[in-house]
């Protein structure tokens, strides 16, 4: 069960230790008094941040914000393979959006920005690396990836100590300089940490630390041809920026031994000194009808099943941006769901639920007909119009009014007439009155049908006594209101009609992977008849459609007068895809 963040194990971690002292008396080079609390929010940039980084951005800077402490923001990018620029940007864009900041003031009353790059410890944690080789606590292994593999051993069975293994500390310093000034091709030779071969937990049976890779880097372009294992580079990293508590997912469980081996070695060897940063796992994020993985993300996006990384129904941090999603919804989701020590699964309707809350007092109402028919009035007069007013936002008055129009000729939508009412349906039929909401009460009289049957149009007459906001407006009772928005007035625009992405609850769990689970009903494009007033919605501005759900004006393909909705959520959800994990 996730515990409430205001008590989280996290936080009880963070109290003894504050309590004992550990972080207390550190300083920097400077002299200047280090903090007893610094995390760090450690992305690889091969992939545009997802709602999981969501909540660890959210763990590790508000630790920090909660205990007057700082958080670094580091970019861990030891792979040149995948990491990319655009994927920084993304990540930096979304830490700023979710409104946290990597920025800290100094002693003097400067700011100073805690931005970080592994790949700039490059020189140093390749000193680290000759620093271990020196006290033969690493070797050059010249065995092929697959002999080092072939030779780990099992759950059962130690492994087998390379022949490399005895190797003098001169030779492997000789090979290993060898291997950074590019004498040798890729796989050649591997840099391991001398450990144990029989270790149970299998990733301290000699790990390598360093290997091989003629690559070209995003930052340091072709300055190395060896680059660090992820697990050398982190604690490293970590230790170099003095991080108190480096909070890390429950996969990297296995590898803490590795991080403090490492660490621990480096002090001994007086290239590091106590207090040493530690590692603790929380539970990663799993959310249903959705993916976050960004492996598989990035293959929706390579096989365009999306409209790109920040697709309104990815679960992207600027997907989640762009649909409509408030930073304050996505913090208040992270709150709810807490920090748990095991793995589980958060349904989708909790994230949807907090947007709702968030955007339930904040946005104001507007009229939207989605799947129009047209309604006449036959006794009001041709040609004529009148305004009518409604709250902005019926809990906030003081925000104002909205001023609209009504007309002979109105749309409503489709499913608010039937000339067969089930029972219970209180909305237009023949004989029945409903109110036009901020309008008049009408009352049915027929509808018009073409060669096929359908319904084309409703005819009603209004009762001019009964409008909303006038003496006297309640003295003829309707059951339904119903809304609309006047056919001369109305602002025909583009509305995307969002749902999940993904049919199943766990859409990689089939047997035939996430594609088949995919939503084919998630992006539905219409014209729809909306309030005039929303012509002049800016971008990024949200709205409750009356009777429909949250849309937002989107940031991208919205232009001065011509807004483009995107639907952020349903006010209920209307529809269950697939079987709860
Ligand atoms: P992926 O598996 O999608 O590639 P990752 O863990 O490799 O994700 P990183 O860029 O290394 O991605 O993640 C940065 C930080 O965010 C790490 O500390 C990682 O543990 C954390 N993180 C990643 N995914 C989640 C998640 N689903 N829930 C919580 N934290 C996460
Ligand atoms: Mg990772």
């Amino acid at each position: 069960m996730a515990e409430r963040p205001d008590s989280n194990f996290l936080r009880a971690i963070i109290d003894r230790d504050l309590a004992a002292g550990t972080y207390a008396s550190r300083t920097d080079p400077q002299g200047e008094r280090l903090p007893a609390v610094i995390t760090r929010f450690p992305p690889e940039p091969n992939g545009y941040p997802h709602i999981g980084h969501a909540k660890s951005i959210w763990v590790n800077f508000g630790l920090a914000q909660r205990y007057g402490g700082r958080c670094h923001l580091r970019f861990d990018d030891t792979n040149p393979v995948k990491e990319d620029r655009e994927y920084v940007d993304a990540i930096i864009d979304a830490v700023r959006w979710l409104g946290f900041s990597w920025e800290s003031p100094t002693r003097d009353g400067a700011t100073r920005a805690y931005l970080y790059y592994a790949s700039d410890y490059f020189d140093r944690i390749y000193a680290f690396a000759e620093a271990l080789i020196e006290c033969r606590a690493a070797y050059v292994d010249s065995q092929s990836a697959e002999q080092i593999a072939a030779t780990r051993g099992s759950f059962l069975e130690a492994g087998i100590a390379s022949p490399y293994r005895d190797r003098t500390s001169e030779e492997n310093l000789a090979l290993f300089r060898a291997m950074r000034a590019g004498k040798y091709c890729d796989g050649e030779h591997v840099l391991r940490a001398r450990i144990d071969m029989g270790a149970p937990n299998m990733v301290l049976r000699d790990p390598v630390l360093y290997r091989i890779r003629h690559a070209w880097h995003y930052r340091t372009g072709d300055a190395w041809c060896i680059y660090p294992m992820y697990d050398f580079a982190h604690c490293i990293s970590d230790a170099i920026e003095s991080i108190t508590h480096s909070v890390a997912t429950l996969e990297f469980e296995n590898s803490r031994p590795l991080y403090d081996w490492i660490l621990g070695r480096l002090r001994d060897t007086g290239a590091l000194r106590d207090p040493l940063p530690h590692q603790y796992e929380f539970a990663r994020l799993n959310l249903t009808h959705t993916i976050t993985s960004k492996r598989k993300l990035l293959q929706l996006v390579t096989e365009k099943r999306v409209d790109g990384w920040d697709d309104p129904r990815m679960p992207t941090i600027a997907g989640i941006r762009r649909r409509g999603y408030t930073p304050e919804s996505v913090l208040l989701f992270c709150e709810r769901i807490g920090v748990a020590k095991t793995d589980g699964w958060i349904d989708m309707s909790v994230l949807e639920g907090a947007v709702r809350d968030d955007l339930d007092g904040r946005a104001d109402r507007a009229s939207a007909v989605l799947d129009p028919l047209r309604l006449i009035l036959d006794n009001y007069p041709e040609g004529h119009g009148e305004t009518c007013t409604a709250p902005r936002h019926p809990k906030h008055p003081e925000r104002g009014v909205r001023v609209f129009s009504l007309s002979r000729e109105l749309w409503i939508e489709r499913e608010d007439f039937t000339d067969d009412p089930p029972k219970g349906y209180f909305r237009l039929f023949p004989g029945n009155k409903v109110r036009l909401r901020h309008g008049y009460v009408i009352e049915c009289t027929g509808a018009e049908k073409d060669a096929s049957g359908n319904v084309i149009a409703v005819h009603a007459n209004y009762l001019p006594d009964t409008k909303s906001g006038t003496p006297g407006a309640d003295s003829i009772k309707a059951r339904g209101s119903i809304h609309w928005v006047s056919v001369p007035h109305a602002f025909m625009g583009e509305v995307r009609l969002y749902d999940r992405l993904f049919i199943e609850s766990n859409p990689a769990a089939g047997e035939q992977g996430m594609m088949v689970a995919l939503n084919p009903g998630s992006k539905r494009v219409i014209t729809a008849c909306l309030e005039a007033g929303l012509r002049e919605a800016a971008p990024e501005e949200r709205f409750q459609f009356e009777r429909h759900g949250y849309f937002v004006a989107d940031r991208f393909d919205s232009s001065p007068g011509k807004p483009v909705f995107n639907r952020i959520v349903e006010l209920r959800t209307g529809r269950t895809a697939g079987p709860s994990v």
